[in-house]
């Protein structure tokens, strides 16, 4: 309850800087370079972070990665112009060839691609486990093994991995952790306390908030974040343009509000779901139906408003349920205000078979408006509701 109130607080108030000539906003700083009177203010050491290149560090993006590494409660944050520019420099950082990761085999796709094929060309290896089994994990950590990739909860399924016993696992191993926080947010995860290395986002869903800005961070102590900091950021150059840092942070003031609201509606909808004759499974780990509910009740503060699920195999159904809604939209990603579909296969394990998934986004909407628009697209799409509906 507290920490909700200070998240309030923490992403509504700025610190009065007078560099800034007390703007309420911080202002964007545009410009690629900083000039020098002479060579003696270039060449004089002070304090702090001494501007020359927005490569390096430019002030709008300053400020956001200060406000990031706040809300995480981390030492230090990069910012990259997208979450897999933050997703790949984190790893990067953290391997050497002939080095091993281990990495759930749920992850973000184009993560999982990053990892498991593209590292391959520098010899380095990923073995990709069932994030849900600490066992399997222990099992799959080799003499050379130097990372554990986390990602909870999963973005198709939603299946956690306990995120304190494989930051103690990984500590005891001698391997450096990632985690990635974009599902549940700062509002409602807090990795780094649990014993993470590593936190990387996509800002690019909730943070933003609103679809109109890319964007990644990675945070955790200075040592770290200074690592990346020096070699992937500053030499891959994928970094944040401080016209996009200046939106996401707009984005940021509203994050704690927005999530309430977020997780008020995804609680709704997916019991109404779950109600549903049709309705196979509902995977979200907000339901006691979760078979995971437990440790997201203990891991969690709160749950986000992407949920998945299954009714029937018929692919080709799902989809013309889809085609039938009217307020969800069909599209990838999510965190903006409207709410999206999007009909996928997956296998909730690594030896399962592929079953087709609905993944819903929901958005701001009125979560009446959307129960309406879910139910009439079901029944549309020749779907039993059930209950005399
Ligand atoms: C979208 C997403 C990413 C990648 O972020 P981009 O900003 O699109 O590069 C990484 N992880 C998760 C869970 C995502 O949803």
């Amino acid at each position: 309850m507290s920490k909700r109130k200070s998240l309030h607080t923490a992403v509504a108030h700025d610190e009065h800087d007078q560099r800034h000539y007390g703007a309420v906003t911080v202002p964007v700083y545009a410009n690629t370079l900083f000039t020098f009177e002479n060579y003696e203010e270039m060449d004089r050491d002070e304090p702090g972070i001494k501007y020359s290149y927005s490569r390096g560090d430019n002030p709008t993006v300053n400020a956001l990665e200060q406000r990031l590494a706040e809300l995480e409660g981390g030492a230090k944050a990069r910012c990259f112009a997208s979450g897999m520019g933050a997703i790949s420099a984190a790893v990067l950082s953290l391997v050497r060839t002939g080095e091993h990761i281990v990495c759930v085999d749920q992850a973000y796709g184009p993560a999982r691609e990053f990892m498991g094929r593209y590292l391959e060309r520098f010899g380095i290896a990923t073995t990709f486990v069932d994030g849900t089994e600490l066992g399997a994990i222990e099992d799959a950590v080799r003499e050379n093994t130097s990372l554990l990739y986390l990602e909870s909860p999963t973005s198709l399924f939603f299946q956690l991995q306990d995120v304190q016993a494989c930051a103690a696992l990984a500590r005891k191993r001698g391997l450096r952790t990632v985690i990635d926080n974009t599902w549940a947010t700062p509002c409602f995860q807090q990795p780094l306390a649990l014993g993470i290395d590593l936190v990387v986002h996509s800002l690019t869903k909730y943070i933003g908030g609103h679809s109109d800005a890319l964007g990644g961070v990675v945070i955790g102590s200075a040592e770290l974040v200074d690592a990346v900091s020096g070699s992937e950021h500053a030499l891959l150059g994928a970094v944040m343009q401080p016209q996009a840092a200046a939106t996401l942070l707009r984005g940021l003031r509203t994050l704690p509000l927005r999530m309430e609201r977020h997780q008020a509606s995804a609680g709704i909808i997916a019991r109404h779901l779950e109600s549903l004759r049709c309705v196979d499974r509902v995977h979200y780990p907000g339901l006691t139906s979760h078979p995971q509910h437990e440790l997201a009740q203990r891991q969690l503060s709160g749950f986000s408003s992407v949920l998945s699920f299954e009714a029937g195999t018929d692919i080709a159904r799902l989809k013309r349920f889809a085609d039938g809604l009217r307020l969800f939209r069909i599209g990838f990603s999510w965190g903006g205000y409207e709410s999206l579909v999007s009909i996928q296969t997956g296998r909730r394990t690594p030896a399962s078979e592929p079953v087709p998934v609905a993944r819903l986004y929901v958005g701001l909407e009125d979560p009446e408006d959307l129960v309406r628009d879910l139910d009439a697209a079901l029944r549309q799409a020749g779907f039993d509701l059930g209950g005399g509906t």
